[in-house]
């Protein structure tokens, strides 16, 4: 059973509610989940207040010490962790295992050490020195989506708590396990109560609380555009800082002087790995006229090769869709590509595998071609395991193509020509850019989205200073 984490106790949600937790790779429920209200936050942003002044005035050594304690409980109970993920969520186990669960690790670790070297600004004439003081915001919400879990909770968690702010977060009702255990680690950890929060609910319930909670200075959410326009419309009114990262449509755009072998195989990453529940994937392929061909036949055929099943055994390349409306949304595009005209290559059906898992949410790998780059399939985000593919004769030609949605997450560029991936680079409209490579990450880069993809950057300096208010300084000579 899952409690809520307020002022450091495990606490049964004030309405004594539970709804169900799945296991999709079962379609069946395993667990119960607190249906919190704005009561539990209200309780949640209490603690936080009795919290707020001795920890944003704890030596940032102290800080370090306590967030380098959970990183260490999270690397012990490494396994525990990776199956919860995984059965949560229907990802595989060894996906979990090798990149959900470090991550989460690394985000502790990462912003730990990335304090130490946050300094400030200060500026000097002959007649005044002005220096700039970065205090913590307050009281903080984090609400986080159920593709990364715990990879993108504590990515939110670890920069704002390292900055002396304290936390009410809420995971994804979809997945929220890891979070879970994440309390019990804070608990081991020693965590002072009411630091870090973390409500379970649903978002149209305990997220809106959070969001509209006035004593809460500042969101930082990680979901759909749609919800990200919402949280925005009721927190900017009350003046509240907001970090928004949203949906995406990304191009990965293929010239035919590409590494063929190294953008083969990693487009069948970005296409496909983690069920293509990840914003960064490469949903809408265009490749250079002389290559379209070829590249089709190796690709679906790769496709074909992946191995759809049990999450849990290591040698499956796809799990199972989150949830059963997640995979009905992603089946009603298929539907909608056939009705826009669009020809199925491989892929397109519910997959149901043999065994425990034959009532589970799979999908195939569904690769589509022969749709205008305009048309709603190649528009809107299905954030599932289906891509398009589209033929391109010029530079202008796929520029445009790439540019032509309401998105601007990523990017992937492979080709040879270095000046060409520059100029690109230079003109396509996103916040990340990968030249031949895909999801290489460097924890001090900008990340984040241009256009309904977002508001905002996460990452390195950038998450430090989202969660510090400068206050500038001006001292008469
Ligand atoms: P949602 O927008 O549905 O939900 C995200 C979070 O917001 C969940 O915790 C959800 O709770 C909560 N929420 C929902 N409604 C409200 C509300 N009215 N007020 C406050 N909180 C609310 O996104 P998904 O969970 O479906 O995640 C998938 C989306 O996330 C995709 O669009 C994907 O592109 C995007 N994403 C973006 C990333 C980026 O870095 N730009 C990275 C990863 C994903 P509940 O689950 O209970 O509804």
């Amino acid at each position: 059973m899952i409690k809520n984490y307020i002022n450091g106790e495990l606490r049964e949600p004030v309405s004594e509610k539970y709804f169900d937790n799945f296991d999709p790779a079962i379609g069946e429920a395993y667990g119960i989940v607190p249906d919190s209200d704005e009561r539990d936050v209200e309780l949640a942003v209490s603690a936080a207040e009795v919290a707020f002044p001795a920890w944003s005035n704890t030596p940032a050594e102290e800080r370090t010490r306590l967030m380098l304690k959970v990183a260490s409980l999270i690397g012990r109970d490494l396994a525990e962790f990776a199956r919860a993920e995984s059965v949560d969520n229907g990802k595989p186990l060894h996906l979990a295992r090798t990149v959900d669960i470090p991550r989460a690790i690394k985000n502790f670790e990462f912003f730990a050490s990335a304090i130490h070297g946050f300094a400030s600004e200060s500026h000097s004439t002959p007649e005044a020195v002005n220096y700039t003081l970065r205090n913590p915001v307050g009281i903080v919400g984090a609400i986080s989506p159920w593709n990364l879990p715990l990879y993108l909770l504590t990515w939110k968690i670890a920069p704002a708590l390292i900055t002396g702010n304290c936390v009410i977060a809420k995971p994804s009702e979809i997945t929220p396990m890891t979070a879970f255990l994440l309390s019990e680690a804070c608990i081991e950890a020693g965590m002072p109560k009411g630091v870090l929060n973390i409500v379970h609910g649903y978002g149209s319930k305990t997220g809106s609380a959070i969001v509209s909670h006035p004593r809460i200075k500042a969101l930082t959410f990680t979901g759909g555009t749609k919800t990200g326009a919402h949280i925005a419309s009721v927190a900017a009114p009350m003046f509240k800082k907001l970090s928004l990262e949203l949906g995406g449509k990304n191009p990965n755009i293929i010239f035919a002087d590409a590494d063929y072998p190294k953008m083969l195989e990693t487009t069948v990453l970005s296409s496909f790995r983690n069920q293509g529940e990840i914003c960064l994937c490469g949903s809408r392929i265009f490749v250079e006229k002389p290559i379209y061909e070829k590249f089709k036949n190796d690709f679906v055929e790769r496709t074909k090769s992946l191995k759809i099943g049990d999450p849990l055994e290591h040698s499956t390349d796809q799990g199972a869709i989150v949830s059963k409306e997640h995979m009905e949304k992603v089946l009603s595009y298929i539907q909608l590509a056939k009705d826009e005209g669009g020809t199925i290559l491989c892929g397109g059906n519910r997959f149901v595998p043999e065994g425990r898992c034959e009532n589970g949410w799979f999908l195939e790998p569904t690769i589509i071609e022969g749709l205008p780059h305009n048309c709603r399939t190649n528009m809107e985000e299905i954030f599932g395991p289906v891509v398009t593919i589209t033929p391109f004769e010029t530079e202008e030609e796929v520029l445009m193509m790439a540019n032509s949605t309401e998105y601007g997450l990523a990017s992937i560029i492979w080709t040879e020509n270095i000046s060409r991936a520059n100029r690109i680079a230079a003109a396509i409209q996103t916040g990340i850019v990968w030249i031949n490579c895909w999801m290489v990450r460097d924890l001090r880069t900008p990340f984040g989205g241009v256009k309904s993809s977002g508001v905002g950057r996460e990452g390195g300096m950038e998450a430090l200073r989202f969660f510090t208010e400068p206050k500038n300084i001006c001292v008469k000579l």
